[in-house]
């Protein structure tokens, strides 16, 4: 069978070194997109870096999107790149419309003039649920966004529809919720989570990463952490994007609900990530007003059900092994550095 060629736009990040790791499994071409000031020494496909094409390219720019098409001809475009930080996209308002929302539009575009027969994975994001007063959501479930990373990505997801409709293009669009996972970037919550527990468990009372205050994670052997009661259905990377490269073998471009079914609150993972080191969480959490959002996002949980029906995906991880994964990760992580 020929080799199938992949173009990750988005491959530094948590989600696309996942998805490298599972399309090279699959004996793909690997190429990657990544822009000039990607970090890809420290970055989290560095270890693969001998595997991958790379091509230098960003969203905002539609010719290196449409150039790095033309010379690598891909069956398959995975758009992973985004703005990716909901509780960030008020301030970085203009920022995540033009690279989460009009960005993925650019790809579109590139593929309808130089390569219509691409087939493309959009990451559409359960925050376009914004509010919902369904519980829980599927493909069928009203869209109403609350911050501009969910009308970012509605915006995207939209398109993606009027390009299958008027262009026959095909895009599938995986409406994911959150996944986590040890390489989840610093300022998401679970993250944090994750370090400070490790933190404070080895003794660290003052950290050295930093939060998105710019103050550290964990100041005086306490983390600062916004809304205890958001309620949320957290799965784990590498099960999701398995889900990605599902939706392309299948036979027509559809939308997918990709996440566990299992809601738990802010509170829950504080009590699970802090039990796991057998510290008490209310001794080490404290709320502080900055970082609750302006609008908070309802109770997002997922009914995957036409996922499961129709591409036999289903998660294999449980919020347990998830949340202990990521603190023993950060624990080994901080021995090193301690070393
Ligand atoms: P992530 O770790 O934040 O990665 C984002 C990637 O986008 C990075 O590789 C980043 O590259 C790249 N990027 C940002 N701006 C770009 C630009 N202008 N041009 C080209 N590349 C750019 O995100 P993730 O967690 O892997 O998520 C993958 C996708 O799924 C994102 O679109 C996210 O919004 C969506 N999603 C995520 C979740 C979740 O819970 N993780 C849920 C639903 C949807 P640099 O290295 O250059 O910064």
């Amino acid at each position: 069978m020929k080799q199938k060629t992949a173009l990750i736009i988005g491959i530094t990040g948590q989600d696309g070194s996942y998805l490298t790791e599972f399309l090279l499994s699959k004996n793909y071409k690997i190429i990657g997109l990544m822009r000039k000031t990607s970090a890809l020494p420290s970055s989290l496909i560095a270890h693969l870096s001998n595997k991958i094409h790379f091509a230098y390219g960003d969203l905002l720019d539609t010719f290196s999107i449409a150039e790095t098409i033309r010379s690598y001809q891909p069956d398959e475009i995975y758009n992973l790149a985004a703005q990716s930080y909901p509780g960030e996209s008020w301030r970085l308002a203009i920022e995540t419309a033009e690279i989460t929302g009009i960005g993925a539009h650019r790809i579109y575009e590139a593929v309808r003039y130089v390569k219509p027969d691409c087939r493309i994975y959009q990451a559409s994001s359960s925050e376009m649920f914004g509010m919902p007063t369904i519980v829980p959501q599927n493909e069928h479930t009203p869209f109403e966004p609350v911050n501009p990373y969910g009308a970012a990505k509605l915006y995207a997801h939209t398109m993606a529809q009027i390009y299958n409709k008027s262009y026959k293009l095909f895009i599938a669009c995986g409406i994911l919720f959150n996944h986590e996972s040890p390489r989840r970037g610093m300022h998401f919550l679970t993250q944090k989570v994750a370090y400070g527990a490790a933190c404070i468990k080895l003794g660290i009372l003052n950290s050295l990463d930093l939060n998105e205050q710019g103050e550290p994670i964990v100041q005086s052997g306490t983390i600062a952490l916004g809304n205890l009661d958001a309620r949320r259905d957290w799965g784990f990377a590498g099960d999701y994007v398995e889900a990605m490269w599902m939706m392309l073998q299948h036979k027509t471009p559809e939308t997918y609900v990709i996440g566990t079914g299992d809601v738990r609150t802010v509170r829950q993972l504080c009590e699970e990530a802090f039990g796991s080191v057998g510290l008490d969480w209310q001794k080490h959490v404290v709320v502080d007003p900055r970082f609750i959002r302006l609008t908070e996002t309802g109770t997002t949980v997922a009914d995957a059900t036409k996922a499961k029906t129709e591409l036999g995906w289903s998660p294999r991880t449980s919020f347990s092994e998830l949340v202990k994964m990521m603190v023993e990760h950060q624990m080994k992580q901080i021995k090193r550095k301690q070393e």
